[in-house]
């Protein structure tokens, strides 16, 4: 029988350059306390849609469950007012 499975091996560490540090976003809205989040205030929901428009998650902006839900409503307010791009196509000019 091999023990291979069972033995802790050493983990890789990456060459040269410090190591990753999982660390807690903050949520720019509740850091500054935003209670309600503009939907004409396109510079700041900019942030938060992607490359292609989309709402970026929580997990990379690190904003807090409320205020996300908050950038989602915004976000959609703004597209309906086409102030912010519906889906990338829609960004490009021939
Ligand atoms: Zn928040």
């Amino acid at each position: 029988m091999s023990t291979e499975t069972s033995r802790p091996r050493p983990r890789p560490r990456p060459a040269g350059g410090r190591r990753y540090v999982p660390r807690r976003k903050v949520c720019a809205f509740c850091a500054d306390k935003t209670a309600v989040i503009d939907y004409k205030a396109i510079g700041r929901l900019r942030r938060y849609v992607g490359e292609h428009s989309k709402i970026e998650p929580r997990r990379k902006t690190g904003t807090c469950a409320t205020h996300q839900r908050s950038i989602s409503q915004a976000v959609k307010r703004a597209r309906h007012l086409a102030m912010l791009p519906a889906a990338a196509q829609h960004e490009f000019t021939w």
